[in-house]
């Protein structure tokens, strides 16, 4: 994978899914209506200009390998000529862990697919029966084994605040994926959409939605985790669209900017862990990275405000510093019972 490359959307909404997940309305969380036809991604491919820009082709928003498979190999073939023409560098696609095996992975591997995403969402059973999800944590160890040993990149895609689910089980879910060592992960939050299953259970009560602040506490606790393994989190929260944030989100976890929240949670409890043990009182004065530091700061200095609440400070100033990014330094403290008017450098 690349952080650098520039993305070839291809929607295929809804595509080959044997069931309805009851969160999911692919048509209103991606904002688009209609699959793209093999003729149509091939005119599209065809037009792309030809630049020195590492592009990839992207099929999402369905399980492409359950697609019926005469659909996927015009869809293929078409990406095919799409990497010999040199229009695109490399193919990901998205899929369901129970859609995967040897005659799969052959025929992915012949039209020079890299990268396979697999739809994870828990490891817990119970909260995918209760999601409609149709397979079961085995089959996700499975498939993500199979997956590596066949030498493609493979990416893990979780959620939280699913029906049945728990922060506890949200942290196991995060520690068996890391187990599974994938060159990527991608985090969602619950969201009530309308037209599905988890929306009609939430309005006869039967669901309770995962607020947005109880979806950055627990991403805050799971995306450290991730960081300590080296697997990059490459996406938090669902993109924003006009159509769920003008109302197709009724409930849950949207919020337009929740990877920048998240982030400066993880901040704030890195502060917290130099703040404890200080006298209340006192006054600190810390350092975050520059481009760091609105998120240490937090959204109208939410984050400067809670830790003076938490640890009863008199003052908390965070300043910036030139350093590496993550590095917070403790810069001064002066504690309430210094008489002297010194105060202490650390
Ligand atoms: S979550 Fe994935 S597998 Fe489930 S219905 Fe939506 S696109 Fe299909």
């Amino acid at each position: 994978m690349s952080a650098r490359a520039s993305v070839v959307p291809v929607f295929v909404p809804h595509l080959g899914c044997p069931h309805d997940c009851v969160f999911c309305n692919q048509r209103r969380i991606a904002g688009q209506e209609q699959p793209l036809g093999a003729s149509e991604l091939l005119a599209l491919l065809q037009a792309l200009d030809e630049t020195d820009e590492w592009r990839q082709l992207a099929f999402y928003g369905g399980s492409f390998t359950a697609i019926p498979v005469e659909q996927q190999l015009m869809l293929l073939e078409a990406a095919r000529w799409g990497l010999r023409a040199g229009k695109i560098q490399t193919i990901r696609l998205s899929t369901r862990p129970d859609a995967i095996d040897g005659a799969v992975l052959d025929r992915l591997h012949d039209y020079g697919v890299e990268t396979i995403e697999l739809g994870a969402q828990s490891m817990d059973d119970e909260v995918l029966r209760l999601s409609g999800r149709g397979h079961s944590a085995q089959d996700v160890r499975e498939a993500s084994r199979m997956i590596c040993e066949a030498g493609f990149s493979l990416v893990l895609q979780m959620m939280t605040g699913l029906p049945g689910d728990t922060p506890e089980k949200d942290l196991k879910t995060a520690r068996e994926l890391i187990a599974l060592r994938p060159q990527g992960v991608r985090i969602y939050p619950t969201v009530v959409v309308k037209d599905t299953a988890l929306f009609d259970l939430w309005r006869a009560g039967k669901y309770r939605a995962q607020s947005v602040e109880e979806a950055v506490e627990i991403c805050a606790k799971l995306l450290p985790l991730f960081d300590a393994a080296a697997i990059p989190v490459i996406r938090l929260g669902l993109n924003p669209t006009e159509a769920l944030s003008s109302g197709d989100a009724v409930a849950g976890a949207y919020h337009p900017a929740l990877g920048e929240l998240v982030k400066s949670r993880v901040l704030r409890e890195k502060m917290a862990v130099l703040l404890q043990g200080l006298p209340a009182g006192s006054r600190v004065l810390l350092a975050a990275p520059e481009r760091q530091l609105s998120q240490a700061l937090g959204q109208g200095r939410c984050n400067v405000q809670a830790l003076e609440e938490r640890f009863a400070l008199r003052e908390l100033k965070i300043v910036s510093h030139t350093g590496e990014a993550g590095q917070l330094r403790l810069l001064s403290v002066e504690k309430p019972d210094q008489t002297d008017g010194k105060t202490q450098r650390i």
